[in-house]
């Protein structure tokens, strides 16, 4: 089972939409495994978005993933960390996909609602600056056999 992790970031929390997201990914079958709310400080957010720390568009960027705390997550499944992309949608919420989070709930390239991991070598090194291991909860749940096909898993 792949791990992914998810930040559901301060256009959501402003908007109202956090139940909504965790709701998508609840609801799509996967298994919530950590969460919790956090203000990003300017350390993490530096490693986080280390890719983008030279783009002239990263100090607003930074001042919009600390609007508001944020809430993180870890969701767990059979290619979580794809079905998640997928769900989410295209960086610029206005070529996403309806259907797709950030399709269905956002206009803006910045102020996209979502982070999900892009590879699952990148969701082990993020879920791993976010969390510690005794964040994660392992459980059963009564609906797990509804979710997969035994030669799935
Ligand atoms: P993601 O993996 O789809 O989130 O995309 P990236 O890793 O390329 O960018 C990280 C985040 O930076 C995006 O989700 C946006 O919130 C923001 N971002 C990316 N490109 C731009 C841009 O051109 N302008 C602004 N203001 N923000 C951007």
């Amino acid at each position: 089972m792949e791990r992914t992790f998810v930040i559901v970031k301060p256009s959501a929390v402003n908007r109202q939409l956090i139940g909504e997201v965790i709701s998508r990914f609840e609801r799509k079958g996967l298994r919530l495994v950590a969460m919790k709310m956090t203000q990003l400080s300017d350390e993490i957010l530096h490693e986080h978005y280390n890719h983008l720390v030279n783009k002239p568009f990263f100090p607003k960027l930074k001042a919009a993933m600390q609007a508001t705390p944020v809430v993180i997550c870890c969701w767990e499944g059979v290619d979580c960390v794809n079905v998640v992309r997928t769900m989410c949608g295209t960086t610029n919420s206005r070529m996403a996909d309806a259907g797709t989070i950030r399709g269905d709930l956002s206009m803006s390239m910045q102020e996209n609602i979502v982070h999900s991991s892009d590879s699952l070598e990148n969701a082990a090194v993020e879920l791993k600056r976010f969390f510690k291991a005794d964040d994660y909860f392992n459980y059963t749940r009564t609906i797990d056999t509804a979710i997969y096909s035994s030669d799935e898993i």
